[in-house]
């Protein structure tokens, strides 16, 4: 076997050691424990002077200590410590000076050497113990007051601390013992008679007080090993507690147990920390695990209302085994949404695909319309190029003149007081309104003007190779056209005006600059009276 060499590492291979043989961490058992780990050679206790030392403090006479009562003590150090050689060294070596530490006036009752033999001492004993104590012959009586005074001395040194009150009482005879002049009284054996019967009555209520302090400690005991059933450290501690107090119970064992139920406490302590901190993480866990679910899912009502049942019930869970039984419960509850999901998702899927197909559509039929609407170069209504057929002819135009260096014009008329004719006769009179205007002006221009609906009743008319008087001209002719031509709605004629302005285009001007100067005029022609053609 290797041994480790840190005193740290020898120390918890020592608590192993111990807790793998149930045996309770005693300083004797743990010293073994040490050495085993640690390679080390068990000191042998030094039995043979403590034997020398028994034997020489058997035979002399203690005051207060018969050889009887001295094979009691040593009994009881046996029964104690008897399977823990070190220990038991150290009791019987401590005991053996405790007689010998007795004042030197208790030493001896009968010579210096002590040579009663032990047999006489016990039959004096039997006799003490049955008959009145009187003074033995040529003693003097002060030496039996004495005697008698060390006696209660010891009496009230073994219950200072339980029963203050005999002690007390005990110290008042030997009082008045002293204030006779150590003459003894048949009264002060009497006094001493009832401290001892009280001392009996009250030294069994105590056994029962112990009993019951046993009975305590072990359950509290089996609830700690209950609690902690999965660590095998603390069982081994309950297990060596249990031990020492269904022994017989000590002021020893009872340090000991003490001393390991401190321990007991503060792993405990450590443990129940650590469970406290991996029960909140896993609360933590679980409450963000249930948030999620709750944003994640449509989930119904009623499904909403467990699931928070759960999330209170984890806030208010104080054990694992609770905990668990959420969990199984959330973990079922989660099977059947996760069933539900995978049913609204497909629902979901198929809906985001119907709507990507529809969304796919709508841009198809706006492309589709675009490129209608892009072939069209006619407006609906009157058959005149329309704003793109107007643009494109306008460029093409402008290209040409610009190439051949001819004139260019154009003009732009909007119908007066449009308004009146919807309102009068209505839109739809006004719609024809529209293309009665349209078909007299065609009827009118040469093939190469173009004719364009620039806006809801204005109208461009381009004029090619046509200087800027001519277009006034053309422009006039179309005015005096209109009022032979008459409009004639439901066999009324209606006549229509219009305002125009005219523009020849400049070497190198802007398309849009033409058309605002041929605009501005239109609004001159409008200003000045209406039924005008302005030059711009
Ligand atoms: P002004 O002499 O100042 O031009 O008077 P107006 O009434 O013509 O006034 P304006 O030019 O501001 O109004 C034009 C009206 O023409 C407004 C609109 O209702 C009408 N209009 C525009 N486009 C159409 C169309 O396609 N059909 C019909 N029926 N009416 C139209
Ligand atoms: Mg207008
Ligand atoms: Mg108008």
């Amino acid at each position: 076997m290797e041994h480790p060499s840190q005193p740290t590492d020898i120390a918890r291979e020592a608590l192993k050691w111990l807790s793998q043989r149930k045996l309770p961490p005693t300083p004797d058992n743990y010293r073994r424990a040490y050495a085993e780990v640690s390679g080390e050679e068990v000191k042998a206790a030094p039995w043979p002077e403590a034997i020398r030392s028994l034997l020489s403090q058997w035979d002399i006479r203690h005051v207060g200590l018969s050889q009887k009562k001295k094979k009691e003590m040593v009994e009881r150090v046996l029964i104690n410590f008897g399977n823990q050689p070190n220990e038991l060294h150290e009791k019987i070596t401590a005991l053996v000076r405790s007689w010998s530490e007795s004042p030197e006036s208790r030493k001896v009752l009968e010579g210096e050497e002590g040579e009663v033999p032990a047999e006489a001492a016990e039959a004096e004993e039997e006799r003490a113990a049955t008959t009145e104590v009187a003074a033995p012959a040529g003693r003097p009586l002060a030496e039996l007051g004495r005697a008698f005074a060390d006696n209660v001395e010891l009496f009230i040194g073994g219950c200072e601390v339980l029963w203050p009150d005999l002690a007390q009482r005990a110290r008042s005879l030997v009082a008045e013992v002293e204030a006779a002049q150590w003459q003894l009284a048949e009264r002060h054996i009497a006094d001493l008679g009832h401290l001892w019967r009280e001392f009996i009555v009250r030294a069994e209520d105590n056994v029962e007080l112990l009993e019951g302090l046993k009975r305590v400690v072990a359950l509290l005991f089996r609830n700690v090993g209950d609690m902690f059933a999965d660590d095998p450290w603390v069982q081994n501690q309950v297990t060596a507690i249990h031990a020492m107090v269904g022994g017989q119970l000590n002021y020893y064992s009872l340090f000991d147990a003490e001393r390991t139920l401190e321990e007991v406490v503060n792993r405990q302590k450590a443990l129940q920390d650590n469970l406290r901190e991996a029960k909140s993480r896993l609360k933590g866990l679980i409450s963000t695990f249930v948030d999620r679910v709750g944003e994640l899912t449509d989930a119904t009502g009623e499904q909403q209302d467990r699931i928070q049942g759960y999330a209170d019930r984890i806030a208010a869970a104080d054990d694992l085994a609770e905990l668990n039984e959420v969990m199984e419960g959330l973990t079922a509850e989660m099977g059947r949404m996760r069933d539900q999901m995978r049913q609204t998702h497909g629902e979901l899927l198929d809906a985001r695909r119907q709507v990507e197909q529809a969304d796919e559509r709508i841009h198809e039929l706006e492309r589709e319309l675009q490129e209608v609407a892009n072939l069209v170069r006619e407006d609906q209504l009157t058959g005149a190029l329309n704003r793109r057929g107007m643009e494109e002819a306008m460029a093409r135009e402008l290209a040409r003149a610009e190439r051949m260096a001819a004139p260019l014009s154009l003009a732009l008329l909007d119908i007066d007081h449009f308004k009146k004719i919807n309102d009068s006769y209505g839109h739809q009179a006004g719609d024809q309104a529209l293309v009665h205007l349209s078909k007299v002006t065609r009827q009118l221009l040469r093939p190469s003007d173009s004719l364009g609906r620039w806006g809801g009743e204005e109208f461009l008319i381009m004029l090619p190779n046509t200087d800027l008087a001519e277009a006034e001209k053309v422009m006039q002719r179309l005015q005096r056209e209109l009022t032979k031509t008459f409009f004639l709605h439901d066999n009324q004629r209606i006549l229509i005006t219009f305002s125009a302005g005219v523009a020849q285009r400049q070497a190198g001007e802007e398309r849009d600059l033409w058309i605002r100067r041929a605009d501005q005029a239109m609004y001159q022609a409008k200003a000045k009276g209406r039924n005008r053609v302005e030059r711009g």
